[in-house]
């Protein structure tokens, strides 16, 4: 797949070609780079983004970890995402943000190093079809919150992700699952994980993983659905009796667990919390919800 033909980049609407993107600078060494995910709907009303304000304070703050001045508040970012939007002509699709250091500089220090923002518009795959994947807990762990800020999204740290995807792919899985230096089970590569025992459903607390916006909404949602959440410390042996286990992530949306190598086997979706969630999940991002309505921006 690739990207839509125009690219917002350093304050101007460009046609893609321009960004040209290899060069020898800090982001791509050193991996010092920011970037969110945010998507967009097409609904019976006109098209939105889905819990835009979240995803940019995530991106400001994960740019704020890495010491980078955006030098644009939120709302303008806000203001540049939906002029991208309209730019390309697309009426549902995947957005992603990107700051990195760009100078051709050698050498660690990022301290006041110039910037590049791009914002890339993504024409995406409807992904209301349910997905099932199989996992395999792998042997990498995922990165310890005492060494690096786990609420940022920065690039640096997909190298853990890459390690442990490497391991499931090469060993015939879709996607690893990622346990913490502790033993409990943390997410996916880019994903959190949900597993559901006896109508309950648990995920694991926010220290060791990635407060991923999906995972926000679907705690939120299953609540006031009546189901009752607990986000816990777990250990992979729950996983033997669990009932069901998806992900959530901004790209999937909600993706079927049929398999969990050597722990968990469920290969059926059909009726269950996972199709309720998605299904719900679904009507509110194309805003036939109307209670979830203010997690949604009108692309004007
Ligand atoms: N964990 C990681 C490590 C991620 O990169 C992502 C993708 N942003 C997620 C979880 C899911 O987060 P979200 O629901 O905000 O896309």
């Amino acid at each position: 797949m690739k990207p839509a033909n125009k690219i917002w980049l350093n304050g101007k609407i460009a046609p893609i070609k321009k960004a040209n993107l290899f060069s020898f600078h800090q982001g791509l060494n050193y991996g010092a780079c920011v970037y969110d995910g945010i998507r967009f709907y097409k609904s019976a009303s006109g098209s939105s983004v889905f819990r835009l304000n979240d995803h940019l304070s995530r991106f400001f703050y994960s740019a704020s970890v890495l010491d980078m001045n955006l030098g644009v508040s939120k709302k303008e970012m806000a203001k540049v995402i939906m002029e991208i939007i309209r730019a390309n002509k697309l009426s549902s699709g995947y957005i992603r943000p990107l700051a990195f250091y760009s100078e051709p500089k050698m050498g660690i220090n990022i301290i006041g190093a110039k910037l590049t923002i791009a914002i890339f518009v993504w024409p995406w795959r409807d992904s209301s079809k349910v997905r099932s994947i199989k996992m395999k807990i792998v042997k990498t762990r995922r990165l310890d919150p005492a060494t690096v800020d786990l609420k940022a999204k920065i690039g640096g740290y997909y190298a853990n992700g890459l390690l442990g995807f490497i391991e499931a792919r090469k060993s015939g899985f879709d996607e690893p699952l990622f346990l913490d230096v502790n033993g409990f089970i943390a997410e996916g590569a880019v994903n959190n994980i949900f597993i559901v025992k006896n109508k309950v459903i648990y995920t694991p607390k926010l220290n060791n993983i990635l407060g991923g916006i999906t995972r926000d909404s679907i705690i939120q949602i299953a609540r006031q659905m009546g189901l009752k959440v607990y986000e816990k410390n777990i250990r992979p042996d729950f996983l033997r009796k669990a009932d069901e286990v998806f992900l959530t992530g901004t790209g999937i949306e909600l993706e079927h667990v049929s398999k969990i190598h050597g722990y968990f086997s469920q290969p059926k979706i059909a009726k269950s919390i996972f199709s309720d969630l998605k299904d719900e999940y679904r009507k509110i991002i194309l805003g036939s919800d109307r209670k979830y309505k203010n997690w949604l921006t009108p692309i004007q």
